[in-house]
């Protein structure tokens, strides 16, 4: 097995240029998971972790090759409460954004966050830079937009976030879990709300049919929360696998995005 480390921006995208097919490696969480089940043997690895530039945290650009154990002490709260979910602390202090979206898993933590804050994924190659919006991104079960010699760089954030904002995931475990249904909800100053849910479609999905009704509501009375949870429960779209059923997901959906919804409202 061929490995490179390239120790700057420069010089990963020259490498990925010169063999767009090669295997990129951040914090090997997921790939090295893969090549030891045998489900991956790449013949090419370009290893990203010396790339200092991807490492980047600057206000509302998130370089790739953060670690969910700084975005778990970072400043903004549900951001920080996904990163709190994710493995384990050694996971966490390898595991990185930039992974979480290159694996594109319908669990991925990061997603639902990104989803609901309507963030974009910045991409960069000898060609250029271009910046996707989450859904033009994540397009379905581990399949992304990004072209073979295209790094995910960073994660931009809107100018401006929702001050209430709140991530929880039900699992089998209350720790070392994936995810069997993930949500987050922001509600902006306006009392505007998003939801964002994971774990329960092809790739992480927005209730805007829920959002409307909520927001369409000024008294959020018991019933009006009812059919929001009612509304979410019939948008995602799981399925029944070894983690869970379709029945199961989509009542956890729903509960959940009451639940952190009436948490915003509280705070
Ligand atoms: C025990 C265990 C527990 C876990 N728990 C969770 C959990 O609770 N929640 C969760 O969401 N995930 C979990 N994961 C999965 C994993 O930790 C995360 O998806 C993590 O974010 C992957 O990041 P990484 O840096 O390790 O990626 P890697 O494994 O290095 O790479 C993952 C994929 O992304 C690609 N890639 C990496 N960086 C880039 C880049 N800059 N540009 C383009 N492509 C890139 C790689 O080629 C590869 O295909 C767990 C994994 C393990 C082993």
């Amino acid at each position: 097995m061929n490995i490179e480390r390239p120790s700057g921006l420069e010089e990963g995208l020259e490498a990925l240029a010169a063999s767009p097919e090669a295997t990129l490696l951040a914090g090997g969480t997921d790939l090295m998971v893969e090549i030891n089940y045998h489900a991956r043997r790449p013949e090419h690895v370009i290893a990203l972790r010396r790339v200092k530039e991807l490492k980047e945290w600057d206000g509302r650009r998130l370089g790739a090759g953060v670690t969910f154990r700084r975005i778990e002490q970072g400043p903004i709260r549900a951001l920080a409460q996904l990163a709190r979910t994710v493995g384990s602390p050694q996971i966490r202090a390898a595991g990185t954004i930039g992974g979480n979206l290159g694996t594109a898993s319908p669990a991925g933590d990061s997603h639902p966050f990104l989803a609901a804050c309507d963030a974009h994924i910045e991409l960069q190659s000898r060609r250029g830079t271009r910046t996707l919006r989450w859904d033009e991104f994540l397009v379905g079960v581990k399949r992304t937009s990004r072209q073979d010699d295209e790094l995910i760089t960073a994660v931009v954030l809107p100018e401006a976030l929702p001050r209430r904002q709140e991530f929880a995931k039900v699992g089998v475990r209350s720790a070392m879990v994936i995810a069997t249904v993930s949500a987050c909800v922001m509600v902006d100053d306006e009392g505007q709300a998003r939801v964002a849910l994971g774990a329960v479609g092809p790739t992480v999905l927005r209730a805007r049919r829920a959002e409307e009704m909520i927001n369409s509501e000024s008294e959020k009375s018991d019933a009006a929360l009812a059919e929001f949870a009612r509304l979410v429960s019939e948008e995602v779209k799981p399925i029944t696998d070894h983690r869970s059923t379709e029945e199961y997901r989509r009542h956890a959906a729903g509960v959940l995005s009451r639940r952190l919804f009436e948490r915003c409202l509280r705070t």
